[in-house]
């Protein structure tokens, strides 16, 4: 069979040791005989599990010991209500969200049920290229509530690399499709959330690493498998979790820590996305328009001068093995997301195929 090399957004590839692991696993996990997903969730294998996963992370992220890490349910979409829900009270002030593209828009829109956000344009264009402001000429309010803003966005292609650095403010920071490709100072952040099904495993199960001194600001109305104090005071079992989920996403950690965790997977994220946009930038055929500085590293955009190729590259390609490349439905073109467990060879693989295919057609 030949090796298939999957595009996908999100739910994307897993590495192969992680599906041959999940394989092993399955009928007998731990010797008990049984699977991971026919277990409670308090047994003391399946907690002595989540410490483990937990432990990971922090390792990984080298994240602080007064920052919790709750793992939820919802998605990130569920996060686009809880943030606001968490963090507003009556004497609040407005937050102010940062718009880079569809994600944090997203947000913003989510947050309009909760209160009235300032919203900040920092999508600007220049010579033609596409880029996103720096964090330091975002006109960030007076006294926000806090601050949202999304670093890699999926659908977009776009990315901010610069971390923003605000003297006692809250900052919010979407990293659905960014976390573990490249390494963050966690202490920057107030809340920091990801959903799994990019970079960390599955669908089912959502990151949230939040500072303590958060925790106490929600509001009693919340609900209750939104309220972070509710969710910590529980160690992310105040209801039945997503086990499996959970489970995967603690087989990834371990992946990466054998990788050699997240520094030398941001060096291997660079080198294939740079070969991919030379690729672009070097073609008559293919191009992007997005300024180097903002390029995102994880989903690499692209559109074909001719128009009328656009059916027959994604048809080619997909009997090449190079699956899910056609970009969002709103932004069209085409989109090449590579998480981390998207090996070099699949880069080379692509960039193989899209040279034969202007060769052939350009
Ligand atoms: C995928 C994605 C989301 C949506 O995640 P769900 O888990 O489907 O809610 C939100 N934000 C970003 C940046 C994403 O990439």
């Amino acid at each position: 069979m030949k090796t298939i090399y999957n595009f996908s957004a999100g739910p994307a590839m897993l590495p192969l040791s992680v599906l041959s692991q999940i394989k092993k696993d399955l009928y007998n996990w731990k010797g008990l005989g049984i699977s991971v997903m026919e277990i409670s969730h308090r047994n003391e294998h399946f907690l002595q599990l989540v410490q483990e996963i937990e432990q990971d992370l922090r390792d990984l992220l080298q994240i602080p010991s007064n920052y919790k890490v709750l793992f939820c349910q919802g998605g990130a979409r569920g996060q686009f209500s809880a943030v606001p829900i968490n963090l507003l009270d009556e004497f609040s002030n407005n937050p102010d969200y940062i718009e880079s593209g569809y994600w944090s828009q997203a947000a913003r829109i989510e947050a309009e049920k909760y209160c009235v956000p300032n919203i900040i344009n920092v999508k600007k264009e220049y010579n033609g290229k596409k880029y996103i402001l720096s964090p330091h000429n975002w006109k960030i309010s007076k006294r926000p509530a806090y601050i949202h803003y999304c670093p890699n966005e999926t659908i977009d292609g776009t990315a901010v690399y610069e971390e923003p650095s605000m003297d006692n403010k809250i900052i919010v920071g979407d990293f659905s499709s960014a976390l573990l490709s490249s390494f963050i100072n966690v202490k920057k952040y107030g809340i920091i959330y990801a959903s799994a099904q990019k970079n960390i495993g599955i669908s089912g199960i959502t990151l949230v690493i939040i500072r303590d001194d958060l925790l106490k600001k929600s509001k009693n109305v919340a609900p209750s498998i939104l309220d972070y104090k509710i969710l910590s005071y529980h160690n992310s079992m105040f209801n039945t979790p997503p086990t499996f989920s959970w489970y995967v996403s603690g087989l990834i950690l371990k992946w990466l820590k054998n990788m050699g965790g997240v520094k030398k997977i941001e060096f291997i994220n660079k080198v294939k996305s740079d070969l991919l946009y030379k690729t672009i930038d070097n073609s008559d055929l293919y191009f992007n328009d997005i300024n180097h500085l903002n390029r995102s590293n994880m989903n690499v955009t692209f559109r074909l001068l001719n128009k009328n190729l656009i059916d027959l590259f994604e048809k080619e390609s997909f009997n090449n093995g190079l699956h899910a490349l056609r970009g969002h439905r709103i932004v069209g073109g085409f989109r090449a997301s590579i998480y981390n467990a998207m090996p070099i060879e699949g880069i080379k693989e692509l960039i193989k195929f899209m040279v034969y295919f202007e060769n052939k057609y350009g």
